[in-house]
């Protein structure tokens, strides 16, 4: 009897699985991101919000539907899909052709002139109120630093989290801030939103964020170890993901204790000590990935809606 059952799932998991059940959350994307990009371009006049949005939520949606339909041996590729349309579209289009600086320094400059560009409304949507909906999800489907960190061979992390290491993350932001405090305040340098100077920023907040992560990355023998402990931007996600409406869980009844969710999880989260205590995975370390969702041999694990809230944060360290 297992010796079937067994032989079905293999045969289940070599097909693309077209079931209606799997076009849900990709709806669901579509929905959201073209609700608001209709809301926008409606609102403010500017077609390009439209342009955008649409854009943005198509790909993430093309990116969902493929993680749900894909033979489990190329789902991984749902999600680079979407890293990759989204990415190269806000690094090159957006960054580059449209000369504005997406590096936290450029949202912080833009915030503080007042000038509502495309880098402050990013900022506002995708890392701060966003993740009230879809938690980390950025750092899965769309950020243009993991769209090559991901490509690079360490897909599981060799060994388990380095304790206390993400507190160089906070120093980061503060510096950065800082940083553009004593430009706006004391030196008194004007910012020219999409000039050339944004152009230097932003080239060279990248050329600093790629090297760094792919020594971090090398060096830990962990594609993510620049997420967990350098990159600024959790810290504004951190704030509001904990708050996520859509957050993934384990059912209890259908999960078998054989620890394969935690073992494939890049960023560490000990999923069973939620399932434990009853809770939706309320780490805010959690980006989202689907990693668990399609590796748990049971299909144990799904993204559910809810409400909740939390301040534990439950990973593996070493
Ligand atoms: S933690 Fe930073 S580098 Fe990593 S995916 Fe999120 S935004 Fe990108
Ligand atoms: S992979 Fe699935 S069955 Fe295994 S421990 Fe995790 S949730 Fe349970
Ligand atoms: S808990 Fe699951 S979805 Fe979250 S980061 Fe880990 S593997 Fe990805």
């Amino acid at each position: 009897m297992e010796h079937y059952e067994k032989k079905w799932n293999n045969k289940r998991e070599d097909k693309w699985d077209l079931s209606l059940k799997n076009m849900i959350l990709p709806a669901v994307f579509l929905v959201i991101f073209w609700g608001l990009a209709i809301f926008l371009s409606l609102q403010t006049g500017v077609g390009f919000y439209l342009f955008n949005f649409g854009y943005i939520g198509t790909s993430v949606a093309i990116g969902i539907f493929f993680i749900q339909t894909l033979p489990k041996k190329h789902k991984a590729w749902g999600r680079r899909t979407s890293q990759i349309l989204v990415g190269c579209y806000m690094l090159f289009f957006l960054g580059f052709v449209g000369r504005e600086n997406m590096q936290i320094e450029g949202f912080f400059m833009l915030f503080l002139s007042g000038v509502f560009a495309a880098a402050t409304m990013h900022y506002l949507i995708a890392k701060i109120a966003g993740p009230l909906i879809f938690g980390r999800a950025w750092c899965s489907y769309t950020c243009w630093t993991a769209m090559i960190l991901d490509l690079l061979p360490y897909k599981q992390p060799q060994q388990k989290r380095i304790r206390y290491l993400g507190i160089i993350r906070y120093l980061y932001f503060f510096l950065s801030l800082s940083l553009v405090l004593l430009i706006w305040y004391v030196l008194k340098v004007p910012v020219e939103p999409q000039s050339t100077t944004e152009l230097y920023w932003l080239v060279g907040g990248n050329i600093l964020f790629y090297s760094a992560g792919i020594v971090l990355a090398y060096h830990l023998k962990d594609n993510r170890a620049f997420c967990k402990y350098l990159c600024p931007i959790p810290v504004f996600q951190k704030i509001t993901s904990r708050f996520a409406l859509l957050k993934i869980k384990i059912d209890p009844a259908k999960c078998i204790d054989c620890g394969k969710c935690e073992k494939v999880c890049p960023m560490d989260v000990k999923l069973l000590e939620y399932k434990i205590h009853d809770q939706r995975i309320l780490s805010t370390e959690c980006i989202w990935c689907s990693t668990c969702t399609y590796e748990c041999p049971k299909a144990a694990i799904s993204v559910t809606l809810g409400l909740d809230a939390g301040i534990a944060e439950r990973l593996n360290y070493r």
